[in-house]
């Protein structure tokens, strides 16, 4: 639990991974919220940012949650930049069903690196498919880079 931040739900895989030390995946930690890999990317480097508080949408965020959310947003985009070179970066967030949230209730924000033509994850070239980096080597390639832009940007 993270004490005054608010109502956690026990189900609720961001409100899990908001908890220190609890997950591999995650890439970055601020005052109120956090940088994680997607489990399950679109692409190499799909990574989202989360409040650590379940809150369902824009309009439930604090000042604070607002301005960390969007610095870590901006980290975000510096990091993939670097760290994968992309052609274009989705930067977006899916609110309820209809819109494809695949976790409701708990707002994040997602980025996805594309590159020309990549169309979308499961490419094909021939009749090879291009297995996606692991998720580890894309946690230790962009971690460091984060950690750097914290310490450069307070
Ligand atoms: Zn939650």
């Amino acid at each position: 639990m993270t004490g005054a931040s608010g109502p956690q739900s026990d189900d609720c895989i961001f409100c899990a991974a908001s908890e220190p030390g609890r997950d591999e995946l995650v890439l970055a930690r601020g005052r109120v919220s956090y940088v994680i890999l997607n489990l399950y990317p679109y692409n190499n480097g799909h990574l989202m940012v989360v409040p650590n508080r379940h809150a369902p949408n824009l309009a439930t965020l604090s000042a604070d949650e607002q301005v960390e959310l969007m610095r870590f947003t901006r980290h975000a985009e510096m990091a993939l930049t670097e760290a994968y070179a992309p052609h274009g970066i989705n930067i977006g967030i899916n609110l309820g069903k209809p819109a494809g949230a695949g976790v409701l209730d708990h707002l994040h924000v997602h980025l996805v690196p594309r590159w020309n033509g990549d169309t979308n994850f499961m490419t094909t070239l021939g009749n090879t498919r291009v297995l996606p980096e692991d998720l580890a080597q894309g946690a230790a390639k962009l971690r460091p880079i984060f950690e750097r832009l914290q310490k450069d940007d307070v």
